[in-house]
C-alpha cells in the first residue's frame, strides 16, 4: 500500500492533495516529506470572515510536523496561500485547515534529502 494511500485514509485534507512524498534526513534520523497542496480549481478562504475570495500570492513553503508513522517522523510541507478579501483585505488563508497539518517547524535547511520518491 502506498503511503499516499494511507494519509488518504488516515487524514484526508479536504481541499488539498498530497503531492510527492520524499525519505528524507531529519534531526539524523529517517522521515518523511509530504508534500501538501491545494486542490486545483479551489478558491483560497479569508482567515478573518471564512468566506472564499480571489488569490493573492503564495507564501514560501514551511514544515509542519505531523504524528510519526512507523516510528518515522512526518513532515507536511506546505505552501501557505494569501487571499484578496474584499471585507478584510489580504489576509493568510485556510489557518484553521494549517493547523491540523501539525505544528510547524524548522531547521528545514539542514535536511538532506536521501533521494528518491517513496509515494
Ligand atoms: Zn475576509
Amino acid at each position: 500500500m502506498r503511503v499516499k494511500t494511507i494519509l488518504n485514509r488516515v487524514q484526508k485534507q479536504p481541499g488539498f492533495v498530497y503531492g510527492a512524498i520524499r525519505f528524507i534526513q531529519a534531526r539524523g534520523a529517517g522521515a518523511l516529506e509530504v508534500e501538501v497542496r491545494y486542490r486545483a480549481g479551489g478558491r483560497p478562504t479569508c482567515s478573518g470572515c471564512g468566506l472564499p475570495g480571489p488569490g493573492y500570492d503564495t507564501l514560501p513553503t514551511r514544515q509542519y510536523e505531523f504524528v510519526p508513522l512507523w516510528g518515522l517522523a512526518v513532515f507536511f510541507s506546505y505552501a501557505r496561500r494569501r487571499v484578496d478579501c474584499r471585507t478584510c483585505g489580504v489576509r493568510v488563508a485556510e489557518l484553521r485547515k494549517e493547523r491540523e497539518f501539525g505544528r510547524a517547524t524548522r531547521g528545514v535547511t539542514a535536511w538532506a534529502s536521501a533521494g528518491g520518491s517513496c509515494g
